[in-house]
């Protein structure tokens, strides 16, 4: 099955020590189960609605990532399941994450959204807005969510350096944030950059998750 083809030939690229998230948005539950089957069990998905359908049709130790953007008023439907939200891009997102991890006694991996792009259109923080949520009052005193790390969207172009430029940006970001905020927190150690068109290059500046769609699955419609 071509399928288990393309995941094998992924897998061959990912050294150990970086995790392999498979994006499986838009396709369907019988394409995840048979990733499942051959033992891959980390999903993600970019909207709320299909990720809960799919986390209730499909076995319950698959680990769901939430990686596009997140409304607030919807936080609620993830909270009792997600294993980490990728895209954190306020401290609004993060009060009302920490208020509903709280409601279902638990504690959520998140990683902060910089923004590394040039296009006006993807979401993210500025290193000045990340600083600032991370010395607010608000964020300090919050006991259920767990920062892991930072992650990031590169620019949609045929530009590799231009691409490379931007992951070596927010692997410095990680490295400033990481010793100013987070120096002997072991938890803070994780960067989700690339995906199908440039994993390759994330890992070779750092990547630690790499979210993997169309590579594995084929094109979306
Ligand atoms: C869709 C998506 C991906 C995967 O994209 P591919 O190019 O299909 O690998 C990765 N990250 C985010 C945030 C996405 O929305």
């Amino acid at each position: 099955m071509s399928l288990l083809t393309n995941l094998a030939k992924v897998q061959e690229k990912i050294p150990t020590g970086v995790k392999l998230i498979a994006v499986s948005k838009t396709k369907p539950i019988e394409s995840i189960l048979a990733l499942y089957e051959a033992n891959q069990k980390v999903f993600g998905e970019n909207k709320v609605q299909e990720l809960v359908d799919k986390y209730e049709a499909l076995p319950k130790d698959i680990e769901w990532h939430l990686i596009g953007h997140l409304q607030t008023n919807k936080v609620k439907y993830i909270a009792p399941f997600v294993a980490c939200i990728h895209a954190v891009d306020s401290l609004k997102l993060l009060i009302e994450i920490n208020k509903q991890a709280i409601k279902n006694n638990r504690v959520i991996d998140c990683l902060l959204q910089v923004f590394i792009a040039e296009e006006e259109t993807k979401f993210g923080l500025s290193i000045e807005e990340l600083q600032a949520l991370l010395e607010s009052k608000e964020f300090i005193e919050m006991q259920n969510v767990r920062i892991i790390g930072l992650m990031g969207m590169a620019t949609n172009t045929l530009d590799e350096e231009k691409i490379r430029e931007e992951f070596r940006t927010l692997e410095n970001d990680f490295q400033i944030i990481k010793s100013h905020y987070f120096k002997f927190n072991e938890e803070f150690q994780e960067l989700s950059m690339g995906m199908s068109g440039d994993f390759e290059l994330a890992i070779a500046e750092g990547s630690t998750m790499v979210r993997v769609g169309s590579l594995i699955f084929g094109e979306r419609s």
